[in-house]
C-alpha cells in the first residue's frame, strides 16, 4: 500500500524567506505540492490568481468558513488567509508531499485539527537582515512595514512549538536543510512499509523454500 504523503507546515516571520526556500526545494523535488491559500487581501504587483493565492471577497471567505471548507484559517494583518481543505487531503492520500506556507496561528490550528504534520520554522539570520529583506521587497507602506517588523519579533518566540527550525542564511543551504528533514521523516520507523514489519515466520519459510 502506498504511504501517505507528508504534510509539511512552514511558518516564519514575513521576510524570512519561506516562499523562496520552498521554490528552491520544489525545483529539485518532484513529489511536492504547495497548497495555494485563499485570502481577502488585495493582490500585490506580479501576483497571479490561483498561483500566488486565490483572491476572494470577505463575504466569499466567510461563506467558506461556514461550509467548513478550510483545513485552517486565520486573520493576519487584518485580512483572512486560509488553506482549502479538499486538495490538501486529496494530494496526501495520493502519496504527494504537501507544503503549507502559513502563519503561526494557522500552524497551531493544524496541530489541533490533525494528528499529522511536520512543523518547520524558517528563521532569518538576524533581525537586521530581516529588516533589509522586508524593505528590499518594496511592497509595504511605512505602517505595514512597522506592523510586520513588530510581529516578527513576537512570532520568533513561537519557534518552540515547531519540530524543526531552519535558519535561512542562503536559499541553497536552507532548501538543502528542508530536503534533509523530509528525508529523515520518510525514514521514520512509523512510515516503514507494513509489508516488511508484518513479516511472519511462515512467510519467512516460504521465502526460503
Ligand atoms: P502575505 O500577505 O505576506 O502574502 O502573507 C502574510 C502572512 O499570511 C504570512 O505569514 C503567510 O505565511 C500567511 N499565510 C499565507 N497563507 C496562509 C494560509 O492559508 N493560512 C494562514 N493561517 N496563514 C497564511
Amino acid at each position: 500500500m502506498m504511504n501517505r504523503g507528508l504534510l509539511l507546515v512552514l511558518s516564519g516571520p514575513s521576510g524570512a524567506g519561506k516562499g523562496t526556500v520552498c521554490e528552491a526545494y520544489k525545483c529539485r523535488h518532484e513529489n511536492i505540492w504547495t497548497s495555494v491559500s485563499m485570502t481577502t487581501r488585495a493582490p500585490r504587483k506580479g501576483e497571479v490568481e490561483g498561483e500566488s493565492y486565490y483572491f476572494v471577497t470577505v463575504e466569499e471567505f466567510e461563506r467558506k468558513i461556514a461550509n467548513d471548507e478550510f483545513l485552517e484559517y486565520a486573520q493576519v494583518y487584518g485580512n483572512y488567509y486560509g488553506t482549502p481543505r479538499a486538495q490538501v487531503e486529496e494530494k496526501i492520500a495520493q502519496g504527494r508531499d504537501v507544503i503549507l506556507e502559513i502563519d503561526i496561528q494557522g500552524a497551531l490550528n493544524v496541530q489541533e485539527n490533525t494528528s499529522e504534520g511536520i512543523f518547520i520554522f524558517i528563521l532569518p539570520p538576524s533581525m537586521n537582515e530581516l529588516k533589509k529583506r522586508i524593505i528590499g521587497r518594496g511592497s509595504e507602506t511605512p505602517e505595514s512595514l512597522l506592523t510586520r517588523f513588530q510581529s516578527a519579533y513576537n512570532e520568533i518566540n513561537y519557534v518552540s512549538k515547531y519540530n524543526y527550525a531552519i535558519t535561512n542564511h542562503t536559499v541553497e543551504q536552507a532548501a538543502h536543510d528542508l530536503a534533509c528533514i523530509v528525508r529523515a521523516e520518510k525514514c521514520r520507523v512509523t512510515r516503514v512499509s507494513n509489508e516488511i514489519l508484518s513479516l511472519k515466520e511462515e512467510d519467512l519459510n516460504e521465502l526460503i523454500d
